[in-house]
């Protein structure tokens, strides 16, 4: 893809095995997460990548344009290019992918361990009809998914 331009620290052999995640920013994945129920919600993290951890800044709530929204997900690759422009401007990346498991588990299913992209983070919460529950994080590198210690924050994006 064409949007690392700004991540030098990509090609690195950085594993960080935590994830920052600013409260206010997980308040909305989890209303999103909510709102798209009994589809999958789903959208990009926008941050930075150190070698201790991927510090989100912003979520980007996407449309789920999959066929089958309720059982998977696709981020348009139109937020994709608007997603990757504004972090560019601000100094950032798209470092990570956001989805919701509707009555599953927070955990990668077979087809998310296989669609999950090396360095970058997946975040995955799961979410009921009322309620989602605290969001996970995964980071995969070499073609294995890691569980990463997700961190609140409370720094302003
Ligand atoms: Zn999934």
């Amino acid at each position: 893809m064409v949007l690392l331009t700004t991540t030098s620290s990509r090609s690195s052999a950085a594993t960080p095995c935590e994830l920052w995640l600013p409260e206010r920013e997980r308040a909305r994945l989890a209303a999103a997460a909510v709102a798209a129920y009994p589809r999958e919600a789903c959208g990009l993290l926008i941050g930075r990548i150190t070698v201790r951890a991927v510090e989100v800044v912003h979520i980007v709530v996407a449309a789920n344009v999959a066929e089958e929204p309720q059982r998977a997900f696709v981020v348009p690759a139109v937020t994709w290019f608007t997603a990757t422009d504004w972090a560019a401007a601000n100094g950032l990346a798209v470092v990570g992918v956001w989805h919701a498991h509707p009555d599953g588990a927070a955990v990668p299913s077979a087809a998310d361990a296989l669609a999950a992209w090396n360095d970058y983070a997946c975040v995955i919460v799961a979410v009921t009809r009322k309620k989602a529950g605290a969001p996970r994080a995964y980071w995969r590198q070499h073609g294995v998914l890691r569980e990463q210690t997700v961190r609140a924050t409370t720094r302003r994006a």
